[in-house]
């Protein structure tokens, strides 16, 4: 069946990351190995100079080493959530910088906070991983260059919307969209793009884990994520988050619950 056909895809993706994690993993502990095999042999024959060009060798081993298990990690461990009104707009303003370091000079940067309040509850980190992970997305999509637009607006989602786009819940939203001007996703390749593993990157610069952690995030937090593609044109990402009406509405609560008459 189709289904099955899916989960076979998946299990040999598994086995292809699996491998290739084993295969960078296994040439980072050579390195390792083989650095602290001279540097003995050195000191065995009393030859001290030179030595701390085998130990950095041997440091930068172990450094790649360990950011590869730090974000094999940060995949499986279900990340926890602090959730805390949060002002998107004065988020996505504050990653200008961040975004701008990481995308390439041919990108142009614009970011377009919505003219309304755009107020949520979500955990800032998390948010903030999530639209880095979509920029890298959108820079890898367009290697000649582009536009990369991170917008956000609210929405009133109702009944008619839900009926064509199952998996989110009528009331108001922000929505973060994530837009670029790349190469855009084959309509084929659309419903796997945030299976967890599925890269079309080459080995060492894909991990697969991007949409994926993006769904997870906007799922834990009670919101969706939708994609639209068009191959040559472009992609946009957006993450649906519930707003809420202000930042103040917790505040005021527990105000006027500690405040006796
Ligand atoms: P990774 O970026 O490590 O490959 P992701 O889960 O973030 O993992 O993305 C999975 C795949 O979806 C990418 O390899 C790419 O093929 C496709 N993709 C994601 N975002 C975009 C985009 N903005 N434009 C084109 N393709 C994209």
């Amino acid at each position: 069946t189709e289904a099955a056909l899916r989960q076979s895809q998946k299990m040999e993706a598994v086995g292809h990351l699996t491998g290739g994690i084993a295969h960078d993993f296994n040439n980072m502990l050579t390195g390792i190995i083989g650095s602290l095999d001279i540097m003995k042999r050195r000191i065995a024959q009393n030859r001290f100079d030179g030595l701390d060009r085998f130990m950095d060798a041997a440091a930068t081993s172990a450094q790649r080493a360990a950011s590869l298990t730090a974000r094999l990690l940060a995949f499986s461990r279900r990340q926890s959530l602090d959730p805390k009104p949060l002002d998107v707009n004065e988020l996505v303003i504050s990653l200008e910088e961040l975004l701008r370091r990481t995308i390439q000079e041919n990108i142009s940067l614009r970011i377009t906070p919505s003219s309304s309040g755009a107020f949520t509850v979500a955990d800032a980190n998390q948010l903030e991983n999530a639209i880095l992970n979509l920029a890298i997305n959108a820079r890898d999509a367009m290697p000649e260059g582009g536009q990369l637009t991170v917008e956000t607006r609210t929405m009133d989602v109702d009944e008619a919307y839900v009926a064509n786009r199952p998996g989110i819940e009528p009331g108001q939203y922000v929505v973060i969209s994530v837009s670029d001007t790349g190469v855009g996703i084959p309509p084929e390749l659309l419903d796997k793009v945030f299976d967890p593993f599925f890269t079309t990157k080459p080995l060492g610069q894909g991990t697969g884990l991007g949409l994926s952690m993006v769904y997870g995030f906007a799922r834990q937090s009670g919101g969706q994520v939708r994609i639209h593609s068009q191959p040559g044109l472009g992609t946009t990402v957006s993450i649906f988050l519930k707003a809420s009406p202000s930042l103040e509405t917790h505040g005021e609560e527990q105000a006027s619950e500690s405040t006796p008459e």
